[in-house]
C-alpha cells in the first residue's frame, strides 16, 4: 500500500508518499509561495536527483494537482499513475474537542473541521482547502484527518481548565489544548520499544524542540498534560514566539507600542522568542555560532531556553511522580549536544546523567545516558509522516 502524506501549511505544502511495505518514502517534497509570486516545487525522489519546478500556484488545490502529477511524471515521478497511491492522510492542526483520534474523512468529518476553524483561524483553512483539492483530484481514494491535538485529548480536566470562569469554558471552548501530539506519540512509541518494556508501565517527558517547542508528559501512553495551550503560543520560549507571559504584559505592549490586538497577537507569535531575546536570529545553529563568537545577547537567549525546558521537565516530573525517561526531538532537540547537555546539567536529583561521548550523536535514535542513570535521557529523531500514514493505514484497513 502507498500512502500520501501531505501537511498543508498557509502557503507552504509538504508531502510525502510511504511505501507501507516498507515504511520508506518513495518521494518527498515541498511547495512553497503558494499564493504569491515565485511559487516553486522541490520535489525529492528516494532514488533520484532532486527536481525544482516553478510554476504559478494561486491556490492549494493547483498545488496538489502539481503533487500529484509529479508524482506520476514519467522522467522524475515515483509511481505509473495515480491508481497506485491507495490513501491519502491529512495533518490537521486543530481537531478542538471533537477529536481524540485519527479519522476517515466524510461529510460530517469536514462539517466538524469548519466548525473548528475558529479555534485555529490561519492554520485549519489550509489543511481543509487540502482535503477538498484531494477529494475533487482522486475521487473515491480514502481520507484521513491525523489531528496535532488529539493524543492530548487524554489530559484531564484539571490540567487542561485555565484559571477563568467555567462559562468561558462552556461559551467558547477556552482550555488548553496541546499541539505536535503526532510527534510526542510517535517518540513515546519508540521510547517504549527502545526501553524494552511496554508503554503501560513509563513514565515519559517528550521535549518535541524545534522552531516550534513543546513538551509533555506522558503516563501509561497517554498525554496527561503538555506546555502549549489553547494556541501553540503557550509553555517554552520558542524560534520566535514568545511562550509564557504575565498576560497583563500583553495589554501593556499594546498602550505602549500602539497596537491592536491582531498586531500584538502577531508580535508575540512572530518577533519574540530566542529571535527577540538574542537580536539575531530565529535558528538555534545561528544563535549557537554567535554566542561561540561571544555575542552576550545569543548566550542570554541559550540560556533562557534551556532554563525554560529544565523548569518545565522539573514540574512535569512532579505531574508524573517520577520520571523514567526524557526524550529530545525536533530540529533542535535530536541535533544540539550542547542545548541538551545544558538542560540536562541540573537534572541529577532525578536520576539524569548523560555520557557525554554517547551526547554526541545527531539525528540517531539512541539512549544518552550512563549505563547505571536511574532517569534514561533519549534521543528520538520524530518522524510524524510516518505516524500519519501508519494511522492512515490501520483505518483505511478496518474500512
Ligand atoms: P524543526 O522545527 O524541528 O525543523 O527544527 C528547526 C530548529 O532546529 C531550528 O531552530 C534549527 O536551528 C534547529 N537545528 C537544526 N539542526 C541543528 C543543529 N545541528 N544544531 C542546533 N540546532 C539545530
Amino acid at each position: 500500500m502507498n500512502i500520501l502524506v501531505i501537511n498543508c501549511g498557509s502557503s507552504s505544502l509538504k508531502y510525502q508518499l510511504l511505501d507501507m511495505d516498507t515504511k520508506n518514502p518513495l518521494a518527498k517534497g515541498l511547495v512553497e509561495r503558494i499564493g504569491l509570486p515565485g511559487s516553486v516545487l522541490i520535489h525529492r525522489p528516494a532514488n533520484g536527483e532532486k527536481e525544482v519546478i516553478t510554476a504559478e500556484i494561486p491556490n492549494h488545490s493547483v498545488a496538489i494537482k502539481l503533487v500529484l502529477d509529479t508524482l506520476i511524471h514519467p522522467e522524475y515521478g515515483v509511481v505509473s499513475n495515480l491508481d497506485e497511491i491507495n490513501a491519502v492522510g491529512h495533518r490537521v492542526v486543530h481537531g478542538g474537542e471533537k477529536f481524540s483520534q485519527s479519522v476517515l474523512i466524510n461529510e460530517d468529518v469536514m462539517k466538524a473541521l469548519q466548525e473548528c476553524i475558529e479555534l485555529a483561524p490561519l492554520h485549519n483553512p489550509p489543511n481543509i482547502a487540502g482535503i477538498e483539492a484531494c477529494t475533487k483530484l482522486m475521487p473515491g481514494v480514502p481520507q484521513v484527518a491525523v489531528f496535532d491535538t488529539a493524543f492530548h485529548q487524554t489530559m484531564p480536566p484539571h490540567a487542561y481548565l485555565y484559571g477563568l470562569p467555567y462559562e468561558l469554558y462552556d461559551k467558547y471552548k477556552i482550555r488548553k489544548y496541546g499541539f505536535h501530539g503526532t510527534s510526542h506519540k510517535y517518540v513515546s512509541q519508540q521510547a517504549a520499544k527502545l526501553l524494552g518494556k511496554p508503554a503501560d508501565e513509563l513514565k515519559l517527558i517528550s521535549c518535541h524542540l524545534g522552531n516550534g517547542s513543546s513538551i509533555t508528559a506522558i503516563k501509561a501512553g497517554k498525554s496527561i498534560e503538555t506546555s502549549m495551550g489553547f494556541t501553540p503560543l503557550e509553555g517554552l520560549m520558542m524560534g520566535t514566539r514568545s511562550g509564557d507571559l504575565d498576560p497583563a504584559i500583553v495589554s501593556f505592549i499594546m498602550r505602549k507600542e500602539n497596537l491592536n490586538s491582531q498586531q500584538v497577537e502577531d508580535f508575540l507569535n512572530k518577533k519574540c522568542g530566542v529571535l527577540g531575546l538574542s537580536g539575531v536570529s530565529s535558528d538555534f545553529r545561528d544563535i549557537e555560532s554567535a554566542a561561540e563568537e561571544g555575542n552576550f545577547r545569543a548566550q542570554l537567549a541559550l540560556d533562557v531556553f534551556a532554563h525554560d525546558v529544565r523548569k518545565y521537565i522539573g514540574a512535569y516530573a512532579a505531574v508524573l511522580d517520577g520520571v523514567d525517561a526524557i526524550i529530545f526531538t525536533a530540529g533542535l532537540g535530536e541535533n544540539s549536544p550542547e542545548m541538551r547537555q545544558g538542560i540536562c546539567s541540573g537534572l541529577e536529583y532525578l536520576g539524569v546523567n548523560i555520557n557525554p561521548q554517547k551526547n554526541k550523536v545527531r539525528g540517531e535514535e539512541v539512549d544518552i545516558s550512563e549505563d547505571n542513570a536511574k532517569c534514561r535521557v533519549l534521543v528520538i529523531p520524530t518522524n510524524e509522516e510516518l505516524m500519519i500514514a501508519l494511522d492512515t493505514q490501520s483505518l483505511v484497513e478496518i474500512a
